[in-house]
């Protein structure tokens, strides 16, 4: 069964038995917990769309290992125009769901650790590659979500993971036995680890020597014995447990981060595939950062897309859509966002092969990518404030809109008071105002900013993370050199 519906998908969850917590107890039904459903429809999206004649092209390809049909998300890219399809794809479901969906992390993970374990064992004659491959087969054929889990909590960040007071605060080996290794520590802000089937962990860090331990990948299954979440809370997410759908804004689709603790967790051998040799863990972390810089031209833009046509639909609905401030705000945004998608296929377009044969993103390109992702959605969520007004942020609630209680002297309820002086142009529903306005909420402050705002910020990492990489990548000297030529000095012996 290489492509499952969105259902199989929802149901293969059910029987998994992942342990999960929040707000201090565990979830056993987490499949149809009101805060966690959300971000399991979004995922749910990635097979449903693979499903759609429309879409076939971007949401399926070939497996180069088996030549089977598979879910684009579970495949390793082997051209240029396969980064562009991908890219095309993030942005086609962030339009369908205005939320992180999650399934990507797995994938950038996937291209990651094919091309650096290629390396590693052509410098060690480890068999990591081959290990992974059967791996990723696994998952193609299953078509399972897989989380890609790098970031550790890090503790003293001025402090290597060898001289942390605490160890477990980088996940490391605590034994080595002959079928295996145990592992312990955490991973933390996992996006959609708990819709995931299974785990292929990544070190955090380019490591030394003294950190050998802690330069680590493997893959794991999510309800390994050991494993356990925590579920990290999102902005206004307790409106899910009210029972209404007008004020959580975006009331099917959502994002999800938990911490991923490991407590003393056995892995065979055959799902290892970096064991000690930490010269490959920076090498590792570039990468998939590098593909995950690449999917955030995508994503976001998909969100972005429909950020502005809820700004757009807020002008219209209050009657100002003819202003010419208004306009030129659109443009503004439309800008932006065009921007980042620009940014996107081009460390696409420009791609190459590694030694392992898969394409790698050019990752200069990837790293300013992800840079401008760090500044645009905040200014188009500005704007998009700007234009939405502050009634986004002042509205009574649903229930008020729905309510029967008397409060006027001729009989008025709170609902007739709320329609009444909340209604706007004619023909346009006071409920529909309030759904829109409770949308660009949502995106731009609720449950959904972690996505769009946070997420653009920190996601894929920082923006000086960027930085650094750009400095690397930038070749100051041979700009130089370029100015020297033209300018008439001559290079120094
Ligand atoms: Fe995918 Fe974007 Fe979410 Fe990352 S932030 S998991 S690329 S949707
Ligand atoms: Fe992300």
């Amino acid at each position: 069964m290489a492509l499952k519906t969105a259902k199989e998908y929802i149901d293969s969850l059910r029987t998994l038995g992942t342990r999960v917590y929040m707000f201090g107890e565990k979830v056993d039904n987490w499949v149809d917990h009101p805060l966690i459903r959300p971000s399991i429809n979004c995922i749910a999206m990635t097979y449903a769309l693979a499903h759609d004649e429309r879409y076939k092209d971007l949401m399926t390809t070939t497996s180069h290992l088996t030549g089977r049909t598979i879910n684009r998300f579970c495949h390793v890219h082997q051209s240029s125009e396969d980064l562009v399809k991908k890219v095309k794809m993030l942005r086609l479901i962030g339009q369908k769901t205005a939320s992180c969906f999650q399934r990507c992390v797995g994938m950038d993970a996937f291209n990651a650790v094919y091309s650096t374990t290629y390396e590693v064992d052509e410098k060690y004659g480890t068999n990591y590659h081959e290990n992974f491959k059967k791996f990723l087969i696994m998952v193609q054929d299953e078509d399972l979500v897989v989380d890609g889990a790098m970031t550790d909590p890090k503790g003293d960040r001025s402090l290597p993971p060898h001289l942390q007071p605490d160890p477990d605060l980088f996940l490391r080996v605590v034994e080595r036995r002959e079928d295996g290794i145990v592992v312990r520590g955490a991973k933390a802000h996992q996006t959609g680890s708990i819709n995931s089937h299974w785990h292929l962990f990544m070190p955090t860090i380019a490591m030394g020597e003294k950190d050998k331990d802690y330069a680590l990948s493997f893959a794991c299954p999510s309800n390994a014995e050991g494993i356990y979440m925590i579920y990290g809370r999102q902005s206004c997410d307790t409106r899910k447990l009210e029972g209404g759908c007008i004020d959580t804004g975006n009331n099917k689709f959502g994002g999800q981060e938990a911490l991923v603790v490991l407590d003393n967790v056995f892995i065979p051998n055959e799902y290892i595939f970096l064991n000690g040799e930490y010269d490959f863990s920076g090498a590792l972390v570039e990468r998939f950062a590098g593909y995950h810089r690449q999917s955030y031209g995508g994503c976001k833009v998909g969100v972005g897309d429909v950020l502005i046509g809820a700004a757009a639909l807020a002008a219209e609905y209050n009657g100002v859509e003819k202003a010419s401030a208004v306009k030129d705000k659109l443009i503004e945004m439309t800008h932006l966002n065009e921007t980042l998608y620009s940014c996107g296929i081009a460390c696409s377009c420009e791609g190459c092969p590694t030694k392992a044969g898969n394409y790698q993103i050019d990752l200069l390109l990837a790293n300013v990518c992800k840079q401008n992702v760090t500044r645009y959605p905040y200014e188009i969520a500005r704007l998009a404030e700007d234009i939405a007004g502050g009634l986004m942020v002042t509205m009574p609630s649903e229930t008020d809109f729905k309510s029967d209680t008397v409060v006027g002297a001729n009989g008025e309820t709170i609902g007739d008071i709320c329609n009444k002086y909340f209604a706007t142009r004619e023909g346009v529903k006071t409920e529909d105002r309030q759904r829109v306005l409770r949308f660009l909420e949502n995106i731009c402050l609720g449950s959904s900013a972690v996505g769009y705002r946070t997420e653009s910020l920190h996601g894929a990492g920082s923006p000086q993370a960027q930085r650094i990489m750009i400095a690397r990548q930038g070749d100051i000297q041979g700009k130089k050199s370029l100015a020297k030529v033209i300018a008439g000095i001559p290079e120094k012996e």
